[in-house]
């Protein structure tokens, strides 16, 4: 797989613990990919490989552009967290390779989906979401249950607020589990006090066969693949998941 130069154009506090990335990639063409794709960046934070390559899944829908969205939260400590937030400047280069990845929305949209995240683990089904915007070619239903600590930790709060208001047979549940304020629900769009398990457990599960798709850390995805087939006799070939470590 070929390495390519992607240029660090502009970045933007998404919350106060997560940034959006903007980069131009360095290719000749544009580099297509499929919404839910990740690439893998080699970054100067080491000599080792498992000190330098980290993967981030692309945060927007190709768009014919070089343009790559990525929404990065930081951990204290963590060498690409470190490097991205504290060390990166407009204009400098990374190397960086891809696309990869199966953790994509299904070619035929007659299944319902229910997309299950906690913090960054939204981010490819941000960019999902905007290839069904976009494509037109929606789905029975989609069910977005996002977990967060806060109101503040919400991530692409006013997006969804508008695929609540405009994609048809779009819902979300947001999940606050540190909250004391939870704020008021809208249309297709409830706020809920806990954490994500509630909001699937609790929700009768759409008609057919729907598609599950989970995405985020090891600790919340065993726990919602063990409740789904366990508690919901939800069958494995129903479940696709991206782990981020
Ligand atoms: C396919 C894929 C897509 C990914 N997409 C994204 C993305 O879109 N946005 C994003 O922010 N990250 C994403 N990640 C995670 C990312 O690759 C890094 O692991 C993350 O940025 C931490 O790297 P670090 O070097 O800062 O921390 P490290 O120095 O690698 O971290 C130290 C330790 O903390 C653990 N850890 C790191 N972050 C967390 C966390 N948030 N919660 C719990 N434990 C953690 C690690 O497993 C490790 O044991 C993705 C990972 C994969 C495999």
């Amino acid at each position: 797989m070929n390495w390519y130069e992607a240029e660090l154009i502009g970045q933007k506090a998404e919350s106060p613990t997560v940034r959006r990335f903007w980069f131009k990639l360095k290719t000749e063409e544009p580099l297509p990919y499929r919404a839910g794709q990740f690439l893998t960046f080699d970054l100067p934070t080491g000599e080792k490989r498992k000190d330098r390559w980290r993967s981030y899944s692309i945060a927007n829908d190709f768009d014919g552009s070089n343009l790559i969205e990525l929404c990065i939260s930081y951990l204290k400590g963590g060498l690409a967290s470190e490097y991205f937030f504290e060390t990166i400047n407009k204009g400098d280069l990374v190397k960086c390779k891809g696309p990869e990845g199966a953790f994509t929305l299904p070619d035929a949209r007659d299944q319902a989906l229910v997309l299950i995240c906690t913090g960054t683990g939204i981010v490819p089904f941000r960019a999902m979401m905007q290839d069904l915007e976009k494509n037109g070619n929606l789905p029975p239903s989609v069910h977005l249950i996002f977990g967060a600590r806060k109101t503040k930790d919400i991530l692409y709060h006013e997006e969804i607020m508008d695929w609540a208001s405009y994609v048809p047979g779009f819902k979300a549940s947001i999940c606050l589990s540190r909250e004391t304020k939870i704020p008021g629900n809208l249309k297709n769009l409830e706020y809920l006090s806990g954490y994500v398990h509630q909001a699937y457990l609790h929700s009768p599960a759409p008609a057919g066969n729907p598609l599950y798709m989970i995405c985020g850390w090891t600790q919340v995805i065993d726990e919602v693949v063990a409740n789904l087939v366990t508690k919901m006799g939800v069958g494995r070939s129903q479940i696709r998941f991206e782990l981020f470590g």
